[in-house]
């Protein structure tokens, strides 16, 4: 992950919680820096915050999506200001957090934005031991190959495709 914050005690307490929670993470303090980071090396996710020294993190992730960088974006916002969130989404950020978060929901939006970004770049989903291919139509047990028939396949990949969120009965039989 890399993280977009110049406030070195906010960084250094939200890389802490990150690593606990298994991530690891790239610290930068300046939009330009970030820039930097992501034409040598690649990331999964990137937390910026929307008040940075020269270049803002409303201006940093626009130039992201104007080369085409598509990597999620979580941005931390200082001030519970509509404005500000309005202008991160529109700017191209994927959800944002409000100053002060706790670290438990930061971890669960950063779980939600991955595990959609995985699901739009690969053809795998995996859930526990579960894991299907949605091009090759493969289902996987503790990687075994695991036969099922078409009508299984298409309500398997209808659950996987909203894991971990319960599906209606009445969902399952429209789609
Ligand atoms: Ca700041």
């Amino acid at each position: 992950l890399l993280l977009v914050e110049d406030d070195q005690m906010l960084a250094a307490g939200i890389k802490q919680g990150l690593a606990t929670a298994g991530y690891m993470v790239d610290i930068v303090e300046s939009a330009e820096a970030a820039l930097d980071a992501m034409t040598s090396d690649s990331f999964d996710a990137a937390i910026i915050d929307i008040g940075l020294p020269q270049m803002t993190g409303l201006e940093l992730t626009e130039r992201m999506r104007q080369r085409g960088q598509t990597m999620p974006v979580l941005m931390l916002t200082a001030r519970d200001a509509l404005q500000d969130r309005v202008q991160g989404l529109d700017a191209g950020a994927d959800d944002y957090m409000v100053k002060p978060f706790d670290l438990p929901e930061l971890l669960a939006r950063l779980r939600a934005l991955l595990r959609r970004s995985q699901a739009a770049t690969t053809s795998v989903l995996t859930l526990g031991p579960l894991s299907i291919d949605t091009a090759a139509r493969q289902v996987l047990v503790n990687d075994q190959n695991l036969d099922v028939g078409p009508r299984e396949w298409t309500v398997l990949q209808y659950l996987m495709l909203h894991a971990p969120k319960p599906v209606s009965k009445e969902k399952l039989l429209q789609s």
